[in-house]
């Protein structure tokens, strides 16, 4: 077996594990983890891939609105658009639960002409949330990918994780048949990250994954879809948005799974087309295809980011649920921020406007929510 010396290990090149091991690059030499052959397999490749500066739990919002000018500078960012809808028939709120900011309010006829495939006569009302914007994935993965082969860091695919001793001040890991040893080994696992957890005796902290399911089918009536803002209704029970040609229908929904390869549900995939046809009253067209993801949220839906307390040189970036994309490039400079733990670093970390309790792997509320939940009711893997 030979031996793979570092000064970071990372494992998994997700979007979480990309960005950070680019970030590091320019402190140390990095070796990526990645299980599968190619990079982005799992959650990464999966997504809706649109920032929305409203969504996900508030840290979450402050690092999409730190991460903002990045994916602006690497021109990685098209104008999309939010549309939130009020329903007639819904019960539900009846006005968004966004920041009023970032809302123009729309009238029935107004929303109507944004998205026209839901019949005026169904809407009470809208919402424009315009600063939300479609990111290229494949350009900032390659942009990350890029900087970290510059910065002299490897990643190595086809290489799982199995085995890790902490010896001497070092990591010992075991991946495809080779050993890797750094001082700090960086937990990017996304719906397996508990399971790295505890391969490194750390702390159990209880992320869970949770299945989303998406389809994509022509757009109905033969209309011309490309600029539609993505639409949501009030009650979150779905959205749709324009995607290669046609549309991208979710039906937002959230099952507890092991961590997996995630594949579409039948039922769920016909609760969203259900949904679909009912809000357009139209008949669902060709099913281009479907997949499934996981989103792997802590208990509060806040990322985990920083050391462990119980295993040492033992680093969180997790829970990144809902929100992983357009979080990540502001979350890696945190972490890696907390990691070089230089002065400037904790610096930087204030500055973007987190307290480090907010998203550190020993916030209170972590350790509540261990002693709370029993292991055989946690989502095992
Ligand atoms: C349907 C859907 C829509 C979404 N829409 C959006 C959106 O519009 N905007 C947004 O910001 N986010 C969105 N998300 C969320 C986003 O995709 C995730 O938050 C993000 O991709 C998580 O990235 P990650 O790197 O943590 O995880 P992943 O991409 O899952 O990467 C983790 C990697 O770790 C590897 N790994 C695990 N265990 C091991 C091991 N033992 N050894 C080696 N490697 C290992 C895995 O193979 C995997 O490649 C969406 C998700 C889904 C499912």
């Amino acid at each position: 077996m030979t031996q793979v010396k570092a000064d970071f290990i990372v494992i998994g090149a997700g979007v979480a594990g990309i960005t950070l091991a680019a970030e590091l690059s320019s402190y140390g030499h990095v070796v990526v983890l990645e299980r599968e052959d190619q990079p982005a397999y799992h959650a990464t490749g999966r997504s809706a891939a649109i920032l929305i500066e409203s969504y996900g739990s508030g840290p979450a919002q402050i690092l999409t609105a730190a991460s903002r000018g990045v994916f602006a500078a690497l021109d990685l960012l098209k104008p999309r658009g939010v549309l939130h809808l009020a329903l007639k028939d819904s019960n539900g709120r009846d006005a968004p639960d966004v920041a009023g900011h970032l809302l123009t309010p729309l009238t029935a006829s107004q929303a109507h002409a944004s998205a026209p495939l839901v019949p005026l006569d169904s809407i009470k009302a809208g919402w424009l949330e315009r600063s939300a914007a479609d990111i290229d994935v494949h350009g900032l993965l390659t942009r990350y990918l890029d900087r970290l082969r510059r910065g002299g860091g490897r990643l190595i695919t086809g290489a799982a994780v199995t085995d890790a001793r902490r010896t001497g001040g070092l990591w010992r890991l075991t991946a495809g048949g080779e050993a890797y040893i750094a001082p700090v080994v960086v937990n990017a696992a996304g719906a397996w990250a508990r399971q790295i957890g505890r391969l490194h005796e750390a702390r159990d902290i209880a992320v869970r994954p949770l299945r989303r399911t998406a389809a994509l089918i022509d757009t109905p009536n033969g209309l011309e879809s490309s600029l539609w803002p993505l639409v949501v209704t009030l009650d979150e029970d779905l959205y749709f948005k324009p995607e290669s040609g046609g549309l991208m229908v979710c039906p937002a929904d959230e099952t507890p799974s092991p961590p997996c390869d995630a594949s579409a549900d039948e039922l769920d995939l016909a609760i969203a087309m259900e949904r679909f046809e009912r809000l357009t009253r139209t008949r669902t067209p060709r099913l281009r295809s479907r997949w499934a993801g996981l989103r792997t949220f802590a208990f509060d839906r806040a990322p985990v980011i920083g050391f462990d307390r119980q295993a040492t040189g033992f680093f969180w970036l997790a829970g990144q649920g809902g929100f992983g994309v357009q979080t990540a490039p502001a979350a890696a400079l945190l972490a890696t921020a907390m990691i070089t733990a230089s002065d400037g670093g904790v610096a930087q970390a204030l500055s973007i406007g987190l307290g480090a309790e907010t998203v550190s792997a020993t916030r209170a509320d972590l350790e509540r929510e261990i002693e709370a939940t029993p292991l055989a009711a946690a989502v095992e893997g």
